[in-house]
């Protein structure tokens, strides 16, 4: 008997989607076999994205729908065309961010900075998961398609919400500290409508967002001494953890802070 594909029949939005981590999951979601709204602030790249994805999966079905996260009525445009494409969702992968690559500390952190970082990472997440729950509490379990009722929220948090971080992010932690709390508290308010969230903490990982930080050999080497496996993640191994917490073999996690740090916060 074949393997099902873990997300097969499913429907499933990813923010972020042009780039770094969101494109990697975007890849393995179709790959999984579920239907793909990808959607990013950057349009040429989130288009040239969903080719990618339907070229390397040419049986798949995947859309591009530009929308800047910090504006709800562009992420409610984004369900509604997850729901007018495809007829329901079932996984909202709220995962677009953003880190400013400058010294950001106590006394140099601008004001402006802080309140982009703010609204894009935590008040973007916000509008996704309420966008979600709107749509997702119409899903109907339909067993014999492997669709079980309510959905799948993957709010993407960091370790640097978990332990202090060296190199000074402080709007960027304070945000990623929002966004575990606001994902806890939806876990719990949400558990009876079937509707899971759950947090994903990656740790440091190979995108433009790391690279364009780490900009100089002292940086990158004051972080990577925090790395016991002595590099940095792949965008794709977070990619694969992102499709276990989306699909029904999590069907029992739920509001956890889902650490994929290579150990990170282990280390002492
Ligand atoms: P990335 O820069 O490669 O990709 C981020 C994507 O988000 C880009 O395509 C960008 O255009 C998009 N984006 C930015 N602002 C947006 C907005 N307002 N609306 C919609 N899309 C927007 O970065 P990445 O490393 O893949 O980051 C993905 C997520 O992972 C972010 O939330 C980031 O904070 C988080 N994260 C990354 C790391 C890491 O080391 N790379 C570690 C922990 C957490």
């Amino acid at each position: 008997m074949a393997a099902r594909l873990r997300l097969q029949n499913k429907v499933a939005i990813v923010t972020g989607a042009a780039s770094g981590i969101g494109l990697e999951t975007s890849l393995q979601f179709a790959a999984e076999g579920a239907r793909v709204v990808l959607s990013d602030v950057n349009e040429a790249a989130v288009q040239k994205a969903a080719e990618l994805v339907l070229k390397n999966f040419p049986t798949s079905e995947a859309i591009a729908v530009k929308a800047d996260v910090s504006k709800e009525a562009e992420v409610a445009a984004v369900v509604d065309a997850a729901v007018a494409k495809f007829g329901r969702l079932d996984v909202m992968f709220n995962n677009a961010g953003i880190m400013h690559p400058a010294d950001d500390d106590a006394v140099n952190t601008e004001e402006k900075i802080w309140d982009l970082t703010q609204a894009i990472n935590v008040k973007g997440v916000w509008y996704g998961c309420k966008h979600a729950v709107l749509a997702m509490r119409k899903n109907k379990a339909e067993p014999e398609k492997g669709l079980g009722i309510g959905g799948s929220v993957i709010n993407v948090a960091s370790f640097v919400c978990k332990v202090g971080a060296a190199t000074p992010q402080l709007a960027y932690t304070a945000s990623k500290g929002a966004v575990l709390a606001m994902t806890r508290e939806l876990a719990m308010v949400h558990a009876r409508e079937g509707i899971r969230f759950n947090s994903l903490c990656p740790g440091p990982i190979k995108t433009p967002l790391l690279m364009d930080f780490l900009n100089t050999p002292e940086k990158l080497n004051r972080r990577m001494i925090h790395c016991p496996m002595g590099r940095f993640g792949e965008a794709v191994e977070q990619a694969k953890s992102v499709v276990f917490l989306a699909s029904d073999d999590s069907s029992f996690v739920n509001g956890t802070d889902f650490m994929v740090d290579g150990g990170l916060i282990a280390c002492y």
